[in-house]
């Protein structure tokens, strides 16, 4: 069976790796089907298509959209996309174009917290200029001393009810469903067992993500244990560390295959 690992960033939204190094990263780790899945954005597409060309893996286009359903952010994994599709782009760019005003808000919030700059901080550490994430404030404030590791920074500054966190409204689940469907791709439930959600709650959004044309369930993700692949020494597991599915399940990848 090749080896699948269909959820990875790179240094086009909040991973440490450039694309071309993840995919050598990926191939020398023995992946032979590695999707990238940059956060709202496919910009780092072509560079990895590319170097997995040249590593003799194959690369699954992707991204991973963040959606704001009922009152919890949510990521959806694309899978399998065309990234030159037009409505999946125009779709894209509104998800990032409210990421600057909110990572002021974010700034402003840890200002009056006593961190000062945190704006400027967190930019020293984008690296891609259409995207600046919360992580960048993470790895900022590690920096700074305010804490150890990324993962106490989300606890103690950037998660609902602490000074760096703000409400923010991205995509709806029915249009991030739709863009990823009119680029062709699946669309996938990213890391469910991350969020803050009742049982109750996680049928109904199951339920409405089926209703609105959704295709599968991340059940495999480090986030089930820790954070997923953003980089060396970030995470406990790197790049193809993930065991096998368990038995009964349709692997997402026979939705391409088939076709
Ligand atoms: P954003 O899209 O700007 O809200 O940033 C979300 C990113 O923050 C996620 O993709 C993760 O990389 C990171 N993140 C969120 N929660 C945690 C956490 N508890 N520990 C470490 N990283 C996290
Ligand atoms: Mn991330
Ligand atoms: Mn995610
Ligand atoms: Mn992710």
């Amino acid at each position: 069976m090749p080896r699948y690992d269909l959820h990875s960033h790179s240094t086009y939204s909040d991973g440490l790796l450039t694309p071309e190094a993840l995919v050598r990263r990926a191939a020398l780790r023995g992946v032979d089907v590695l999707a990238l899945t940059d956060h709202d954005d496919t910009g780092g597409l072509s560079e990895a298509h590319a170097a997995a060309e040249e590593s003799g893996i194959t690369l699954i286009p992707g991204a991973e959209l963040s959606v704001s359903w009922e009152s919890h952010t949510l990521h959806i994994i694309a899978l399998h996309i065309d990234a030159d599709n037009a409505t999946l782009a125009a779709g894209l760019a509104s998800i990032r174009s409210g990421r600057d005003d909110r990572a002021r808000r974010i700034a402003s919030g840890l200002a009056d917290a006593g961190i000062a700059n945190a704006y400027e901080g967190a930019r020293k550490f984008v690296t891609s200029d259409r995207l600046i994430s919360r992580t960048h404030f993470a790895r900022f404030l590690v920096e700074a001393g305010h804490a150890k590791e990324t993962k106490d920074v989300f606890r103690k500054f950037l998660t609902p009810g602490k000074p760096g966190y703000v409400k923010h409204v991205w995509a709806t689940l029915s249009d991030a469903v739709d863009w990823i469907h009119a680029a062709g791709g699946v669309a996938v439930v990213a890391h469910p067992g991350r969020y803050k959600i009742s049982p109750t709650g996680m049928r109904r959004l199951l339920g409405e993500f089926r209703d609105a044309g959704g295709d599968g369930i991340e059940v495999l993700s480090p986030s089930h244990t820790p954070a997923d692949y953003h980089g060396p020494g970030e995470g406990w597991l790197d790049l193809g560390d993930l065991p096998d599915l368990p038995a009964g399940i349709t692997p997402i990848w026979s939705r391409w295959q088939e076709s």
